[in-house]
Parts: C-alpha cells; structure tokens; sequence
C-alpha cells in the first residue's frame, strides 16, 4: 500500500502523485507552521475542498485521513503505523515547502519507508525551460514562447483502490480561524470544471479583448482552484485546446493563446520562486533595496479600508473585502497605488493580500506585487507610474465597476466621478457626501516616487 500525501492537489482526478499508485491511504496534515500564515478565506476554501475531495474517496470505496501536526515527523510516523511500502507526493516549489519536504524525506528514510514525488501543479516544472545557457528566464516573453512550444502531458487517471481513514475534518473556529470577512468561492473539482466549462464556452474567445475590463467579467475564475490544486493543470490545457479547435476565427484562437499565456505566467513565477526563494521577504532586484519607503499608519488604512477617495483603487480594495478576490487589472492599479503613490513597502500590501485573497499563492502573489513594485523580474519599469485616474476612465469607462463596490458613488455621473482628484471640494461634497476627497496628490507622489527610484537607483 501506497500513502499519497495530499497537500496543494486537493483532488483525485488527473494527480501524478496518486496516479502513481496501486493501493492507496489518501492522508491530509493540517500544519501549523503553514496555518500561521493563512487567511481565514484560504483555509475556509480549503476546508471545503477537503470536505470534496473526502466525497470524492468515499465515492471510490475508500477515505480520506486528516491528521493536524508536524508533517516532518507525522508522515513517517503514519507510514509506520498503516505499514505503507512508499509515500508519494506533489511537488511543492516554495522555500518553506522544499525545506519542509527535505525533513519529511529523511524520516521516512530513516524509518526505511520509500517515498517518491512527482511534478503535478505546472507543466513544465522548474529546471526545464531554461535559456540557451540554462539559466533561468527573466524575461517573461522569451520564458512563454519556449514554455508555449513544449509538449503537454494529458490528464492522468486515479487508482481504483483507496484505503479508509478517518474522514474527520476540522472546522474553521476548530483551526482558531474567524469566519472570513468576504464571500468564499465553492470549493471542489467539479465547482472548478463548471468554471472551466463555462469559460471555455464563450469568455475564452473575448479574453484578449476583455480580460482588462473588470466589469466584463471575463475571466476564468480558477485561481483558487488552480492554488489549491482542485482542479489539475493538465486538465485546463485540454480543455483551452478543445475551445481552441472550436474556434471559428484567427481572432478566437489568438484569444485562447492569451488565456494560456497566463498559464505560463504562473509558472514563470513558481520558476521565479523556485530559483530564488529569498523572493518572499526580499526584493528580487538589489537596486531596490536602497528605495526609502515611507511609513505612513493612516495612508496604509486608507488603502486597506477603500478610503483612499481615488475610486477605482477604493473599488478594488472593497472587492477584495467583499469576494475574497480582485480583478487582476484591480490588483495592478492598487499595488501601484500603495507602491507609487503612497511609497509604501510592497511587503505591507503582499501581507494585506495573503490575508484577504482566497487565491493568495506565494508565487504569482509574490510576483505581481513585486512587479508593480518595480522590483521584481519583468517588472513595471520604475517611471512608469499607473495614474488612477486615467485607469479608471479606460477600463471602467461607465464607472459601473467602481460603483458596484463603492455604495457613495451610486447616481454619480462618471464624469464626476472619474475627475473626482480635480474637482473642488464643494462639488464633491454635493455629488457624493459621503465619500472621502483623494488623500494624495497623485500628479506630485508621481514625481516623489520617480525620485526615489532614481536616487536607489544612484541615478542622482
Ligand atoms: C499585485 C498582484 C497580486 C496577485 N496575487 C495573486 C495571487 O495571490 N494568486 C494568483 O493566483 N494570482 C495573483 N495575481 C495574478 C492575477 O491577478 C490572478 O491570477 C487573476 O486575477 C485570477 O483571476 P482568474 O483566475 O479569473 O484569472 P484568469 O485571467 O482567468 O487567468 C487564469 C489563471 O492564470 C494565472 N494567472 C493569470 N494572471 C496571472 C499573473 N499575472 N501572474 C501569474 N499567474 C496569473 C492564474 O492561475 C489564473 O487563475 C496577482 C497579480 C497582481 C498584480
């Protein structure tokens, strides 16, 4: 019998590490160590998932053991006490996972246990798509077109003997979580292929065109399910390849290759995390650590609440309370604002979101925030600072976004409400009482933040 230690890939279809077996114990270890760090809607959205996936074993005849403790030593003791010949696994690419997977493997050695792990959560894991000289891409674009070209593997199917465990599963207050403040995606494979149905019916081929308009509603949804492993990687492929066959013009299948090259993001940046794990905590780029941010408690709460008075950041911040999630063009123009705008760290907002985001994934979170940042690989250059303003009235043009989530502006023309930094007080206060006047300058924190860039930079 084979113990398969479930982790990230919370689901028995296409998983290598459980394709990989005869006869097998399915275990879940809630680990502490890793709790520290989540946000009640993460752990929410993975208890439900568990809860699935535990469906999912029953309906083959076997169940699910969930366990919470040290996996570094619990694995290897469970391995020993169910007499399992080999423990597999999915690879996970963090620091703090290698480090712990390390610990994990030289138990079960020194029990004698063999243990195996297989790449799963990407196509192409890290150390595969390298450069002529093989070293790591920088560079996104070069990274995709190599990444793109690759053969990918298909789906892989489950065993048909699962062992029984226990099957008890540990409530949110159980793990000493409050219920989470915004609504929670449902979490489980097939809530994940109704999404990947639903967007492979029709947004996929809009994508290129409408991805940026948050009020389009034109994305897949699948983070969560692609952070939590509810659905496999393998499985997304097929399906975007499937729309793209179906395609009726060059237009939809570029649209699909839109959509799959944001794939190939997310493996960009596990490859990212993966060759320089200090990415977590430190800037990627050495110039950085030299910028003098600033401190600033009640710019900061400002931006956390969705009071900053500049609409769509506000909009964006309040849907991330509301829905555990923000659109990704949101998540660009906030970590702009908090990054260039109030020259706040990028760390202070990488922590807001890991607590907020149902989806936060250390990689792609890491990534995003330190691209904005302008620290980070591909990053946005340093002077080119996102006006809020001008954001709002291209991607939002009828404010209809900012006012679903903004309840002050309701009635507001756009107009007003996208020259909201440049009209006076009074009208303000006439068109919308109730919500606050920008708390910054952006025309002068533009140029404060160029400045700083460049004196870190030793530009000056
Ligand atoms: C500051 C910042 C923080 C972010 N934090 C996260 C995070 O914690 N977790 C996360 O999954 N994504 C993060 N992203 C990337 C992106 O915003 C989300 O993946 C996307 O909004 C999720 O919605 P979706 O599934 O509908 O996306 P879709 O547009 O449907 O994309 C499909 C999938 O591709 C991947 N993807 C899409 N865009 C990116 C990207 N720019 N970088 C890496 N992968 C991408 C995701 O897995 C996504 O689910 C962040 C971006 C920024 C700018």
């Amino acid at each position: 019998m084979e113990l398969c230690w479930h982790r990230r890939d919370l689901r028995v279809a296409d998983n290598r590490a459980l394709a990989a077996c005869d006869w097998t114990l399915p275990v879940f270890v809630f680990d502490d160590s890793v709790l520290a760090h989540a946000g009640p809607p993460r752990v929410a959205f993975m208890l439900d998932a568990l809860s699935a996936l535990r469906e999912a074993y029953r309906d083959l005849g076997g169940d699910l053991l969930v366990e919470r403790g040290d996996p570094s030593t619990m694995i290897a003791d469970l391995a020993s006490e169910f007499g399992v010949d080999r423990v597999v696994w999915n690879e996970d690419y963090s620091g703090l996972a290698r480090e712990r997977d390390e610990a994990v493997r030289a138990a079960l050695d020194e029990e004698g246990i063999d243990h195996e792990t297989y790449h799963d959560a990407i196509h192409h894991e890290p150390g595969t798509v390298l450069t002529n000289d093989g070293e790591p891409y920088s560079v996104f674009t070069y990274f995709w077109k190599k990444w793109r070209d690759r053969e990918k593997a298909d789906p892989v199917s489950p065993p048909d003997e699962i062992a029984d465990g226990d099957g008890g599963i540990p409530t949110l207050s159980e793990l000493g979580f409050d219920e989470p403040a915004g609504s929670v995606p449902e979490a489980s494979t097939e809530a994940a292929e109704d999404l990947l149905a639903a967007f492979c019916d029709g947004p996929i081929y809009r994508y290129a065109e409408d991805r940026d308009y948050p009020e389009r509603e034109c994305t897949s949804r699948l983070s969560p399910h692609l952070k939590f492993g509810t659905i496999g990687i393998r499985r997304v492929w097929e399906a975007t390849e499937e729309a793209r066959e179906s395609a009726e013009s060059e237009e939809e299948r570029e649209s699909v290759s839109e959509f799959q090259s944001q794939l190939a993001w997310r493996e960009f940046y596990t490859q990212v995390l993966a060759y320089h794990p200090h990415v977590v905590t430190e800037n990627y780029r050495e110039y950085s650590n030299g910028i003098e941010w600033r401190s600033d408690e009640e710019g900061l709460a400002a931006w956390k609440a969705g009071e900053t008075g500049y609409p769509i950041v506000d909009a964006g911040m309040r849907q991330l309370k509301t829905e555990s999630y923000m659109h990704n063009r949101l998540r660009m123009i906030v970590a702009s604002f908090l990054t260039k705008d109030l020259l706040l760290d990028w760390r202070e907002g990488y922590a807001h979101f890991r607590e907020f985001l149902v989806d936060h994934d250390t990689g792609n979170d890491n990534g995003g925030w330190q691209w904005a940042a302008s620290t980070g690989t591909d990053a946005q250059p340093y002077f080119r600072v996102f006006n809020p303003m001008t954001q709002g009235e291209r991607y939002d043009p009828d404010a209809e976004y900012i006012t679903s989530y903004v309840p002050e502006l309701e009635g507001v023309d756009p107009e007003t409400i996208h020259s909201w930094h440049e009209i006076g007080d009074d009208e303000r206060e006439e068109a919308a009482p109730e919500y606050p006047a920008p708390i910054v300058d952006h025309a002068k924190r533009r140029e404060e933040a160029i400045e700083t860039f460049e004196r870190a930079r030793g530009d000056e």
